[in-house]
């Protein structure tokens, strides 16, 4: 057992992002000294945006590293541990829970908040991961607003793209929608608007084979390939919104909690199918997705796992 740690936890929580911060602040506050697990992306999706202007109170805006920084900070002055450690299995099948850790120990706890979020999937480009917060963002509603009178690209066919791409042309000069196959997957109506919509162009049967704007550090274009003619071509952009779908991280909890057909984490408010165990955040949200409902549910589920301990005389 490392430093701070106990033979039994209280209180576990998953997750660095707003969701796993404001449960802790909230069960901190409550007294039960929760441990919070920071998994491979300390403070989650939003230290991968820039700015954050949509989160209440920060008329300025603050940068998404500097949020989670903060609420973690809240969080720690009343009595929560950070361990920067992953969980790689559960096992809820009893109490206390068992969870173990990517260094081989074993953490036992009467309660468990999971809020490991979910992850954008990008497509798996180099190039991509050189400018991901340099241009390449996975969150239109998040970096949409940055790209005024400028040229912008989505990837994808599905709903997500199609609502990021009506959305961005609030503020872009030019959306292309870059799609790798002849017809979009997103349902008619949204289909239907993009394909109509004046400041859209799409280019079908295209995958991006690279984004370009490594040595200036910043998205300059990206070069696409036909797929049906095997013609490459480039577009010149600043942005490059990828929606081409999420997937929650959920792999730990495989055969012990429900879930969607997707992974997501199905939940009653915030409560899992094994009492004691809730889940917060995007991890259980693949609907609104954004810091301040994650914020909110994480509050929620602080709120039940501390119903829960006083009833179980924990
Ligand atoms: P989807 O899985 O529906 O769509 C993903 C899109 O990305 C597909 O068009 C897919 O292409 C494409 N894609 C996947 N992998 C790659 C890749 N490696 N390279 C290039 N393209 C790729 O995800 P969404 O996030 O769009 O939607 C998720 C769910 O949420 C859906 O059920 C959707 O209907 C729902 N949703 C509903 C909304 C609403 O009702 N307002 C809004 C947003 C989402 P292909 O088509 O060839 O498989």
């Amino acid at each position: 057992m490392g430093k701070g740690l106990r033979r039994m936890e209280k209180l576990v929580i998953l997750g660095t992002g707003p969701a796993g911060l404001t449960a802790a602040l909230y069960s901190a506050r409550a007294n039960l000294q929760p441990l919070l697990l920071q998994g491979l992306q300390p403070g989650g999706q939003l230290t991968t945006t820039t700015e954050v202007e949509n989160f209440p109170g920060f008329p300025e805006a603050i940068d998404g590293t500097a949020l989670v920084g903060q609420m973690q900070a809240q969080a720690e002055r009343f009595g929560a541990r950070v361990l920067s450690r992953e969980v790689l299995s559960v096992d809820f099948s009893g109490r206390p829970f068992k969870l173990t850790l990517d260094d081989g120990a074993v953490l036992e706890s009467q309660a468990v908040i999971i809020a490991t979020g979910a992850s954008a999937q990008y497509i798996g480009l180099e190039s991509e991961k050189a400018l991901i917060g340099r241009g390449v963002s996975g969150c239109a509603t998040c970096d949409g607003a940055f790209y005024r009178k400028v040229p912008v690209a989505v990837v994808g066919g599905g709903d997500t793209a199609m609502e990021d791409a009506l959305f961005l042309t609030r503020f872009a000069s030019i959306v292309h929608v870059i799609h790798r196959r002849h017809e979009f997957r997103a349902s008619r109506i949204m289909a239907e608007r993009v394909k109509n919509h004046p400041k859209i162009k799409i280019s079908w049967n295209s995958l991006v084979e690279e984004v370009l704007g490594v040595a200036e550090n910043k998205v300059t274009g990206v070069r696409i390939r036909d797929v049906v003619t095997g013609l490459k071509s480039d577009l010149a952009l600043e942005g490059l919104f990828v929606a081409i779908g999420h997937k929650p991280n959920t792999d730990p909890f495989k055969g012990q909690l429900d879930m969607d057909p997707r992974g997501y984490l199905i939940t009653q408010s915030t409560r899992t199918r094994v009492s004691g165990v809730f889940a917060a955040g995007d991890v259980q949200d693949p609907i609104y997705r954004q810091a301040v409902t994650a914020a909110g549910s994480g509050c929620m589920a602080a709120l039940e796992a501390e119903r829960f301990l006083a009833e179980h005389g924990l």
